[in-house]
This record gives structure tokens, C-alpha cells and sequence, in this order.
């Protein structure tokens, strides 16, 4: 049965406006950005002439088809700035998350950015039960990722008490949940499970404790995490989903009513394409997720292409909310891997590699999940002179390429030296990812 009872946060009210009400302030922000973005951002004044199109060609919301979509790789070839739309003076954050290869992507913030940023975060909290009763732990990393920082800034703007913890240091946040009486964690679904075996460890029942709601996101779950982590602790889990690109955690939040999130669609506009061709598909279909921010000024992003797959539903969610339901999301349409939280694409391993004497670049990449937390070894042949040398000199080669890899990437993986044709070709290529993790 649908439930009419709209919450008092007038943050929370946003969610149910009637749809007729809501297109028309998408279209009218949808606009604004778009003439914003033709204006101010010399990325998007060359793709809009490239294609003769100018912003009064928007005359409604379906003519979003008309405007060029926008890559990872354009964040990319234009890094730093090169897509923003404001003078540098009005950018007051810059966060980034891992490129295609070596250099990440860079994301900017105006301070109104961040308001909406917050906004978003906290109407997805607010969604899962939040009040300022709550005694919330930020247990992602506060860094260039913008995990910490998001979940932070829209716990505070619900008015919960805010425990800036950070990623790790497990044992100390298993004290400080018993100590400070908290009620609320925001972390990644595989640290969580992480958390449950050590405090199990320490002899400290979580079931007993405080704790009564998780936000997980930034990385893919499945209804078994759900379970194993609900069971084990007698928490509620939400879901919760973003990416730097569009702005951070809070692009969408998980309801009650059914597994999947709502997008806060009234500064994310979504669409669904076929991502081989790119065209727009009807509701309901399974496709890439594209976004357009509809009032982000730092960086606006037109037809953001996520690579993440999911279906669109718009009939009105059995909580009451009008806002667009979106599918969970468990994979992606190119090869990016989440590993530990860090995005990884098998292309910056293989840039990394190529700068390495010795190497050559047949290389693949093995994730595993042993308990909670995932593993990536890197298997990599080297050459046949090499491969006969001393045991020094490979044990030197494979402690640089470990290096290398903790500090471009941040992952401390295992690096395997195999001899040279060990590692399986199909039609002459190497596949570089064998993910052995449970989907
Ligand atoms: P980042 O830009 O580092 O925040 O990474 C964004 C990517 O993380 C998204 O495009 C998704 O592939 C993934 N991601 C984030 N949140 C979720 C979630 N709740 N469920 C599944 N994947 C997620
Ligand atoms: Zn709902």
C-alpha cells in the first residue's frame, strides 16, 4: 500500500513533489545549465558548435537528446580545469577520483555546489530514518575521494551529531561505536563486513550496541551483504550512491519500500541509453545511467555517461515518493573495478607496467575476496633473459612495480612474476580481469 504521509523535514518534502511540478523545474533549470555551460566552459562552447547547437535548441525536457554526451576520457584530456565554467575565485573544493590512466580526474565545487551537494546527501539520510537524535560515524575516507566529505557535510545539514572518523583503524571505530553511543555508520558494504568480524573478535556484540542504521554505497553489494549484515548486527541497511563526476555520495538513496534508490532528480537529471549505440531507451529498459547536472556551476556536466547499469522506473514508489526509482547497481558497461573502494581501471595498471624494464605488457589482474575485504594480485610476465636472472633482481622489479602501484593507485596488490607466455591469450589478447568475487 502506497504511504501519503509525507515527512515534516521540508529537505524530505522535496521528494514528493507531483511530477508535473518537477519537470517543469527541471526544465527550467535544465535551461539555465545548459546556456551556463555553452557560455563558461570552453569544453562545452566547442561541442555545441562542433554539432551547430546552441542552448535555445532546448525547448523541452525530451530535446536532452540533442546535447552531446560527455566521457570520462573529456574529464581526462582536459585535466585540470578545463571543464569548469567559473573563474577560479568562485571554486571553493576540488576533489578527484581515478582516470583511465595515470592522472585522475578533478572535480571543482562552488559553495553553492556544496549546498546542493549537502542537500542531496541529507534528503538520502533523511530517507533512511536520520534525525538529529542520531549519532553518526563517517567511516569512508576524507581525502581527494569524496566519500568522507559527502557523507559528513549532509549529516551535519540533517543535524546529527557527526563522527569524522575516516576509513580504517577498525578496532579504534569498534571503541568509539561502544563509547560514544553511536547510532549511525557511513562506510563501504565490504568494510562494514570488515567491522562485524573484527569486533566479533573483540568479544563486542554489535546486536547489543547502539547502532541501529548503515549507509553503504560506493562500490557494488548484494542481497546476501544485505542479509549477513542485518542479521549479524540487527541494523537497517540503506543503500546510497554517487560519483565524483555529478558531485559524491547522494546522487541517490535507498527507501523502504523496495531494494534499489531514488535519484534526487531535481539536480540530477537521468536517462537510460544503449550503451553500445548510445541512444536514449524507453523507461524500464536496463542500460547505462546517464546524468546531467541541472545546477552544478563549477563543473556542469551534460549527458555524463556513468557506465553504470541499471534500469528506471517513474511510477510512484510504494513510500510515497514521485522522485524516479533506479535498479541497485551491480555492474558496470566498461572495465573499471572497485576494489577496496579505490576505482581501478585495468589500463592505468598496464600504463604503470610499461614504464617497468623487463616487462612485458601481458599482464592480468586476479581480485579475490577472502572475508570481507578484496585482494587484487597483479600477475605480470617478464622477459625471457629476465625471467632467468637471479632471484634478487626479480624480487627488486617486482617491490617497483608494488610501489608503483600503492602510490599512483593506492592499492598495496600482490605482484606475481610469471614466465613470459604463462599468462592466457584468447584470440591472440589476454583478458586482464578475473574477478573472483561473489556477484
Ligand atoms: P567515485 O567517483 O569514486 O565515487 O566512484 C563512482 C562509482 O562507484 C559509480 O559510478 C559506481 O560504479 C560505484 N558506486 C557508487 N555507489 C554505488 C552503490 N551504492 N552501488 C553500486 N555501485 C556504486
Ligand atoms: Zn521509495
Amino acid at each position: 500500500m502506497e504511504n501519503t504521509a509525507k515527512p515534516s523535514n521540508p529537505l524530505s518534502q522535496k521528494d514528493f513533489m507531483e511530477r508535473p511540478q518537477l519537470e517543469a523545474l527541471q526544465f527550467e533549470r535544465l535551461q539555465k545549465i545548459v546556456k551556463h555551460a555553452y557560455e563558461h566552459s570552453p569544453f562545452y562552447t566547442k561541442a555545441f558548435d562542433a554539432k551547430g547547437l546552441k542552448p535555445e535548441d532546448i525547448r523541452c525536457l525530451a530535446d536532452i537528446v540533442k546535447l552531446p554526451f560527455t566521457q570520462k576520457t573529456d574529464l581526462r584530456d582536459n585535466y585540470p580545469y578545463g571543464l569548469n565554467a567559473v573563474p577560479r575565485s568562485e571554486i571553493v573544493r576540488l576533489h578527484a577520483s581515478s582516470g583511465t590512466t595515470g592522472k585522475p580526474i578533478v572535480v571543482s565545487y562552488t559553495r553553492g555546489d556544496l549546498e546542493t551537494w549537502s542537500e542531496t546527501a541529507a534528503r538520502c539520510f533523511l530517507m533512511g530514518g536520520v534525525t538529529e537524535e542520531d549519532i553518526a560515524v563517517i567511516g569512508y575516507g576524507y581525502s581527494l575521494f569524496t566519500g568522507g566529505m559527502g557523507a559528513h557535510q549532509g549529516m551535519e545539514r540533517v543535524g546529527a551529531t557527526v563522527i569524522p572518523q575516516g576509513g580504517g583503524n577498525t578496532e579504534k571505530l569498534c571503541m568509539l561505536i561502544q563509547d560514544l553511543g553511536v547510532t549511525t555508520i557511513c562506510c563501504t558494504p565490504s568494510f562494514f563486513i570488515h567491522l562485524m568480524e573484527v569486533a566479533e573478535k573483540l568479544g563486542i556484540d554489535l546486536r547489543k550496541s547502539t547502532l541501529r542504521h548503515g549507509f553503504f554505497g560506493a562500490e557494488p553489494w548484494t542481497d546476501e551483504m544485505r542479509q549477513r549484515m542485518e542479521q549479524g548486527t540487527g541494523i537497517k541497511t540503506h543503500d546510497i550512491f554517487g560519483l565524483s563526476e555529478i558531485m559524491g555520495p547522494g546522487v541517490a538513496g535507498g527507501c523502504d519500500g523496495r531494494p534499489g534508490m531514488h535519484i534526487f532528480e531535481d539536480h540530477y537529471f537521468p536517462e537510460i541509453v544503449d550503451p553500445q549505440t548510445g541512444e536514449q531507451l524507453p523507461p524500464g529498459c536496463e542500460g547505462e545511467l546517464v546524468l546531467t547536472t541541472l545546477d552544478k556551476w563549477a563543473m556542469p556536466l551534460l549527458r555524463y555517461r556513468t557506465h553504470d547499469i541499471t534500469r528506471l522506473t517513474y511510477e510512484r514508489c510504494s513510500c510515497g515518493r514521485t522522485l524516479v526509482h533506479m535498479d541497485p547497481i551491480r555492474r558496470r558497461s566498461d572495465d573499471m573495478l572497485i576494489v577496496r573502494g579505490v576505482n581501478l581501471f585495468p589500463s592505468q595498471v598496464e600504463a604503470l607496467l610499461l614504464q617497468v624494464k623487463g616487462i612485458v605488457p601481458h599482464y592480468e589482474l586476479v581480485v579475490t575476496r577472502e572475508g570481507a575485504m578484496d585482494d587484487l594480485e597483479v600477475r605480470v610476465e617478464v622477459t625471457p633473459e629476465l625471467f632467468g636472472d637471479q632471484v634478487s633482481v626479480l624480487e627488486s622489479l617486482r617491490k617497483e612495480i608494488s610501489l608503483k602501484i600503492k602510490s599512483m593507485i593506492g592499492i598495496n596488490a600482490k605482484i606475481t612474476l610469471v614466465e613470459p607466455g604463462s599468462i592466457a591469450r584468447s584470440a591472440g589478447k589476454t583478458k586482464h580481469v578475473i574477478d573472483k568475487r561473489q556477484k
